[in-house]
């Protein structure tokens, strides 16, 4: 047991709990608030707190998932959950990873990211075209949190040499998926949260917090 935890303290009085987003993509916040439908929490988009984004100035994603919680807890004084995420591929030594949004510049859309990846990796062969999702999520009790929550999740798949599918966002369309012989790009929601580096470390997310509520 974690003493004093702000989610036991509010849930044994039967009143949810606030807990800010350091985030403002309204599929995240559907996403979160899906997953940890059964916990007694309000998850609430930092915009609406009037947080700003943070600097994502580390190196790792765990780094920068703590960044954007310890940023999102200090200015509005509820406890935070943050992710990031990217795409490391083999072929590039990891890379676009923690630059993965930014993959083509600052702002670069998705379509841009993912044309500057396929001109990457225009010579690499099929045998070396591994790659793999990363997802940190991280929940702090408070800024200054010692030990914050941190759940991963990964997911392994292949480079395509063209975009399949519609659906997704991101690099989905060039993110081809073993198990389930299609792109990410093709594959039905639901069963991409199922499978998901998000889905996976959400789900981790949700065990945590449910051992924190019980105990
Ligand atoms: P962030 O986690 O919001 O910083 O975003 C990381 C970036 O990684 C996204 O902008 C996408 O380019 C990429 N990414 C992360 N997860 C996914 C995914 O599930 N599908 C496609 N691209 C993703």
């Amino acid at each position: 047991m974690i003493p004093g935890h702000p989610i036991l303290a509010q849930s044994q009085r039967g009143k949810n709990h606030r807990v800010v987003l350091a985030s403002n993509n309204k599929g995240k916040l559907r996403e979160f608030s899906d997953l940890l439908g059964g916990l007694h929490l309000d998850i609430i988009p930092q915009a609406q707190l009037g947080v700003n984004d943070a600097d994502e100035t580390g190196l790792t994603f765990v780094e920068n998932a703590i960044i954007k919680a310890r940023h999102a807890a200090r200015i509005s004084g509820l406890p935070a959950i943050a992710d990031d995420s990217g795409i490391e591929v083999d072929a590039l030594k990891g890379v676009p990873g923690i630059y993965s949004a930014r993959y083509a510049g600052m702002g670069a859309s998705d379509a841009a990211n993912n044309a500057k990846l396929l001109q990457a990796m225009v010579d690499v062969p099929e045998a070396q075209r591994s790659a793999r999702y990363q997802c940190l999520i991280v929940y702090m009790r408070h800024a200054l949190d010692p030990t914050p929550v941190i759940c991963s999740g990964s997911w392994e798949g292949r480079i395509l040499t063209e975009p399949r599918g519609s659906g997704g966002f991101g690099y989905d369309p060039l993110f081809f998926v073993p198990t389930h012989h299609c792109s990410g790009g093709e594959l039905d929601a639901a069963e991409k949260n199922r499978i998901s580096h998000r889905g996976q470390a959400l789900r981790k997310l949700l065990d945590a917090l449910r051992v924190l509520e019980e105990n």
